[in-house]
């Protein structure tokens, strides 16, 4: 009696010490997505998520001719019946527009194609070009009815800003119920966690240096995503100025607010990944006041002098990445 249940502890501890790891790997939205699940549901459920990305792809792509999105952006001011996952997207996405008074906005689709961003033929609009793209940007005309979208002719809608949180988020929701405790889901600069490590130790993520190659700082998440949004992941050099893919929907062009990234944790990833691109519009001064004002989330910016802060609520959760050792943080309080 006694050897068997010495024994099963043994299994026990070991099955502890080493659940099962499964990974997987997909290349959607535009970027290479890596998912990482524990435990025996594990596999099963990355095949879940491998497949319900392909889907949301398929919905919310704004190239493809096929998509849900590409449907909405030509149908000439008739209204069209949207998916679930589309509807909810839209609807959530309105409401951050309208929080952060439209400095995230989800119909500047049209000066970001202008720029080149969509097909990599880069150029810099004429200054009348950019006013007449900054006149047709306005998520208010965006008429959303239950399930049904309609956009004003010329319009078109692009979740670019939103769909990989989006993403990681039903996917942390579907994974959990089919019986995953721990994962971490990579959506290029998004990471979307579930449970803690094995052993319960937090997941640790890495804010990555603007400016260079190395992490600025750790964060420790459980069960929360973050997002990061910076100039430099995606932009081109002309006549010795940076553009990059961040729009300021104000002026059509690059967002320069000073702000050379920022990063959003919190429980949404909806949320994070959309305020990630707004607070970077907003900068330094409307970023802390929009956090002071609304909460429920925490941030990390990073500006071109290389100052960083964080939000109250990270205060306990970073430390500073190998290198980094003697920046100095400011804490963002209530
Ligand atoms: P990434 O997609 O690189 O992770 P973001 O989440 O910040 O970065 O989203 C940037 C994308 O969102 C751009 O490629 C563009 O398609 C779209 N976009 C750019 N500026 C805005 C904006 N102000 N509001 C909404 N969408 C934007
Ligand atoms: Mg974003």
């Amino acid at each position: 009696m006694k050897r068997i249940f010495l024994l099963l502890l043994g299994l026990l501890l070991l099955s502890g010490c080493q659940p099962q790891k499964h990974d997987s790997q997909t290349f959607a939205m535009d970027t290479i997505m890596q998912f990482t699940a524990y435990g025996p549901k594990g596999q099963q459920a990355l095949a879940h998520a491998s497949a319900r990305v392909q889907e949301l792809d398929q919905l919310f792509s704004v190239t493809r001719s096929t998509s849900e999105i590409y449907a909405v952006n030509h149908a000439q001011g008739e209204p069209v019946a949207l998916s679930e996952d589309t509807a909810r997207l839209l609807a959530q996405s309105l409401e951050l527009c309208s929080q952060t008074g439209g400095a995230l906005d989800i119909t500047a689709y049209p000066a970001v194609r202008a720029w080149g961003f969509t097909t990599g033929d880069y150029q810099v609009p004429s200054a009348d070009e950019l006013s007449a793209l900054a006149a047709q940007i306005d998520y208010t005309q965006v008429e959303l009815t239950e399930n049904q979208v309609r956009l004003p002719d010329g319009m078109e809608l692009d979740f670019g800003a939103v769909a990989k949180g989006y993403t990681g988020e039903v996917l942390a929701q579907e994974l959990r119920e089919l019986g995953v405790e721990s994962a971490i889901l990579t959506l290029g600069g998004n990471v979307q966690t579930i449970g803690s490590r094995p052993g319960g130790d937090p997941w640790r993520i890495g804010v990555q240096d603007p400016e260079g190659d190395g992490y600025l700082m750790v964060l420790s998440l459980v069960d929360q995503a973050a997002v990061t949004s910076g100039g430099y992941q995606r932009f081109f050099d002309a006549d010795g100025e940076r553009y990059w893919h961040i729009m300021d929907p104000a002026s059509a062009a690059p967002a320069r607010s000073g702000l050379t990234s920022v990063t959003i944790v919190g429980d949404s990833g909806t949320q994070c990944d959309g305020l990630s691109t707004a607070l970077f519009v907003l900068g330094w001064e409307d970023a802390a006041g929009f956090w002071r004002e609304h909460q429920g989330f925490d941030a990390v910016l990073v500006d071109e002098d290389g100052r960083i802060a964080i939000t109250a609520g990270l205060e306990d959760r970073y430390v500073l990445g190998p290198g980094y050792e003697d920046r100095t943080v400011e804490v963002i309080r209530p």
